[in-house]
């Protein structure tokens, strides 16, 4: 697991730390640079890592500490917090308001586990007493709609979606209607993906935020896309406001990296975990959770 692997070379690099009777600038620079080649191992884009090596070194500025002070606690706590920090964009996601129609709209390239986390968000709503639906607004992949309709049939969801409609756009339209008629809560679009990023697949994105006026779009991205995280993150966020961030398959050979790419790509926080194929296995993003996990 990468997560455990890089966890271990960052705490090999804290613990040569703690093994050097001196901690100079030579020192602190070698750990740093330990420390940034297992953030890079594990995707983590490099422009980041820069700017997390500088900032420590700021927040460290070694020379100007009074003799006594525990440098090895403040390097760690620096390392602790500007982890923290690349995954904070300064802003919470948007909570919705129960009792209030929702409409959450799902976007992510095919494969990244869209269809599987809208089941599983619904579900988690679901148990604390919401009422949520799901919208099937993918024509593209076959068998997307037989997807949706089993998972949803599972968890007692109520469901739209249309074996012979081949417009998209005017599927999520009918849906979300629906669905506030029928005072649902939580209304949730899921989209199709493409296998890569393609302008046709921006544009339909465009189109159906346009008409089903989300008060959130959710990126779903998979865990082991690596490097390739920032590019895609970004190309969604271009074509549609993208507010929060969800990365699938952590139960995997997940490498945190592409989350942090994620989030500086989309200025939006991760606001769960998917960790298996199973509705329940999902979870609540916490960044001092994922960070000290990431730390081993
Ligand atoms: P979509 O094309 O983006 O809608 O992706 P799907 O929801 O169809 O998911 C693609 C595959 O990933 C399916 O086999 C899912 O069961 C699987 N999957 C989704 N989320 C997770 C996860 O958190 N962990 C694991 N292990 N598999 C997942």
């Amino acid at each position: 697991m990468v997560l455990a692997e890089m966890g271990g070379r960052i705490i090999g690099a804290l613990q040569n730390l703690s093994n050097a009777t001196i901690i100079d600038e030579k020192v602190l620079t070698e750990c740093l640079n330990e420390i940034s080649r297992a953030l890079m191992s594990a995707d983590v884009q490099f422009k980041m890592i820069g700017t997390m090596q500088s900032n420590i070194k700021k927040t460290v500025n070694l020379d100007d500490r009074a003799a006594g002070h525990n440098k090895r606690k403040i390097i760690q706590q620096a390392v602790f917090n500007e982890l923290c920090n690349m995954l904070d964009p300064g802003k919470p996601a948007f909570v919705p308001k129960k009792g209030k129609p929702n409409v959450i709209m799902f976007v992510g390239l095919q494969g990244s586990g869209k269809t599987t986390t809208c089941t599983k968000y619904a579900f988690n709503y679901q148990k604390k007493g919401w009422k949520p639906a799901l919208v099937c607004a993918d024509t593209f992949r076959a068998g997307a709609f037989d997807q949706l309709k089993q998972n949803a049939t599972k968890a007692k969801i109520p469901f739209y979606g249309s074996y012979t409609e081949t417009d998209p756009v005017k599927i999520a339209q009918e849906g979300v209607e629906r669905f506030k008629k029928e005072n649902c809560d939580l209304i949730i679009v899921d989209t199709s993906g493409r296998h890569k990023q393609e302008a046709s697949l921006f544009e339909e994105m465009r189109q159906l935020a346009e008409v089903t006026n989300p008060d959130l779009v959710i990126f779903v991205m998979d865990s082991s896309i690596g490097q390739a995280a920032f590019d895609q993150a970004q190309a969604f966020k271009q074509s549609v406001a993208v507010g929060a961030v969800i990365v699938t398959k952590m139960d995997g050979h997940a490498k945190g990296g592409g989350a942090l790419s994620a989030v500086s790509a989309t200025k939006s926080p991760i606001i769960f975990l998917g960790t298996g194929e199973h509705m329940d296995e999902f979870e609540a993003f916490e960044t001092k959770a994922f960070v000290s996990r990431l730390l081993g």
